[in-house]
């Protein structure tokens, strides 16, 4: 093994070549105390970066409330940012696939089309049976998702006829209360599709 292809695991002042950070991004991660290395390998588990990143979660979607409303393309607010929903996603994913969708962008799974709207009093979900056949929407189709990741179920047990519509109304209120980071629309298990609750 050549001199370039060695690892040093830098931060940890256990080799006489350790940059104590000064001339690698992982020797100054460790260092400063950051993260650690994930066992003794040269990787990081990024759940051991809460509960800050959870706040930062929080003031991202804080700073787009903000602008809510504004017609402006997003290039031209300063500061922007939409990376908590890559964070949010990574976080998670050894339990869950997320996929973002706009809100206002109707989705389709393979037996329904799902379309969404919001007024001032409610959100609310159409659920569409875009098959042949009978199909069962369970509790846990449509749920609400808070920072940590923790789901809520919103929707019934309702079974729909071919090209019948569910309508789940959920109230302004009872998203607030939960603290609403997403909604989320189940594919298969584990997997959704997540969009930001405009509010
Ligand atoms: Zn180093």
């Amino acid at each position: 093994m050549s001199a370039s292809q060695r690892y040093y695991y830098c931060g940890l002042k256990s080799h006489a070549d350790d940059c104590i950070g000064v001339n690698c991004v992982c020797g100054r991660i460790v260092t400063a105390g950051y993260l650690s290395y994930e066992n003794c390998k040269k990787s990081f588990d990024v759940n051991q970066y809460h509960p800050n990143v959870y706040d930062a979660i929080n003031r991202a979607v804080l700073l787009r409330k903000s602008y809510h409303g504004e017609t402006r393309p997003i290039y031209e607010f300063n500061p922007y940012t939409s990376m908590d929903k890559l964070i949010f996603k990574l976080i998670h994913l050894h339990t869950y696939d997320f996929e973002w969708f706009d809100f206002h962008d109707v989705q389709t799974t393979r037996v329904f089309q799902i379309s969404l709207s919001v007024d001032s009093e409610k959100i609310q979900i159409v659920v569409k049976n875009i098959s042949t056949i009978t199909q069962i929407i369970t509790q846990d189709f449509l749920v609400l998702f808070d920072i940590q990741g923790s789901p809520q179920e919103i929707s019934e047990r309702v079974v729909l006829q071919d090209s019948e519509d569910y309508v789940c109304s959920l109230s302004i209120a009872d998203v607030v209360k939960f603290n609403s980071y997403c909604l989320g629309i189940k594919v298969i298990t584990n997997h959704y599709l997540i969009t930001e609750i405009p509010i």
